[in-house]
């Protein structure tokens, strides 16, 4: 019953198989394989992005992290959520790759930035000529961090209002093909059409060894992107090997049956513990991630089974308090399993 997270999973064979068919002989390195000028013939179909430049990395952290730094000066301001990754989880990278860029939080309920509390963020920053941060750009989460999502019209909403500033607009996508299953979207809708100009689009926890893609769907940044991957050493000599992972992770679609799989499964979970009478969830559950609190003694229940998840901070009432995330080879049995132990 692992739940911590979904890249507790491994990797489905059809990875497994392409990296042994990338073992096979030479190839270029450096990202001039023949594999990777398919994956990026790949995006730009499946985004319906012609133009769209590909760089693949091995983090989302280093993704998120290149991806700001080309979009923003180092005195500008990354408006993003209070809990975004960029904010909690990534050990000052962003700041770093920018070279101090600031990252200015914004409030907001279940992981979503509301259009008002940008549009207040935004009148409140850059407003002391010299002496503040000039506003940079705008970064979004979707799945979000709270486990809900945001609909192209959420997304196009938030952009406008950072496009009317002339600021650009980037996605943590670490769990995009999880956001396309819950919106029914399709990757166009959900990024480039909706005013994303740069996507951190992830395949590690949807079930690749370790690559994430850089998305650039202005390609004029592309060059800096290429200089600033090498210069922050994550551009990988072996490239193939990154290329094929993500070469068969688009393959016929199997990326988002991982995907569906992952949220049907967290799906379950969540309206299991919504049945629950001692338990509920913290966030509406919208993709595989699922925040919930139950009364005292659910946690030695659960890890008495077996269970391993997130315990959060108790609320003020001394509820306990959990993360879990269901992944693309979570079963209907690990749920059943959890849910049991919650509830006995
Ligand atoms: C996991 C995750 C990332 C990437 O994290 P790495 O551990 O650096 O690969 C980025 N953003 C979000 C929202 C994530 O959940």
């Amino acid at each position: 019953m692992f739940f911590a997270s979904d890249n507790t999973s491994g990797a489905p064979p059809e990875v497994m198989q392409a990296l042994l068919r990338a073992n096979e002989g030479f190839a270029r390195s450096y990202g001039g394989d023949d594999i990777m000028a398919r994956v990026t013939t790949q995006v730009r179909t499946l985004f319906d992005a012609p133009d769209a430049q590909v760089h693949l990395v091995a983090t989302g952290t280093a993704a998120n992290a290149l991806a700001l730094a080309a979009l923003t000066d180092p005195w500008g301001a990354v408006f993003c959520h209070r809990h975004a990754h960029i904010a909690e989880d990534e050990c000052g990278a962003p700041e770093f790759y920018t070279n101090g860029a600031k990252l200015v939080l914004i409030d907001g309920a279940h992981g979503r930035i509301t259009p008002a509390a940008l549009t207040e963020a935004l009148a409140t920053t850059g407003a002391s000529g010299v002496h503040g941060v000039q506003r940079g750009c705008l970064s979004l989460t979707n799945v979000t961090e709270a486990g809900t999502v945001y609909t192209p019209a959420e997304i196009a909403a938030l952009t406008g209002i950072a496009k009317s500033h002339g600021l650009p607009c980037h996605l943590d996508g670490a769990r995009f093909a999880n956001a396309l299953v819950a919106t029914g979207a399709t990757p166009a809708e959900l990024t480039w059409r909706a005013g994303i100009d740069v996507l951190s689009f992830g395949g590690t926890k949807n079930g690749l060894l370790g690559v994430e893609a850089v998305v650039l769907f202005d390609p004029a940044k592309s060059w800096e992107l290429e200089l600033r991957r090498k210069r922050g050493g994550h551009l990988f000599s072996k490239h193939r090997y990154l290329s094929a992972q993500m070469e068969a992770y688009l393959q016929d679609g199997l990326w988002m049956r991982l995907a569906a799989l992952a949220n049907a499964m967290g799906q379950r979970l969540a309206q299991g513990i919504a049945g629950l009478n001692h338990a509920a969830l913290t966030h509406p559950s919208q993709a595989n991630m699922i925040f919930a609190n139950w009364e005292p003694g659910g946690h030695a229940r659960l890890q008495a089974a077996g269970a391993v998840y997130y315990d959060l901070r108790p609320l003020p009432d001394g509820r306990e308090t959990a993360r879990m995330v269901a992944s693309w080879n979570t079963t209907e049995d690990h749920v059943d399993r959890f849910l049991a132990a919650l509830k006995s």
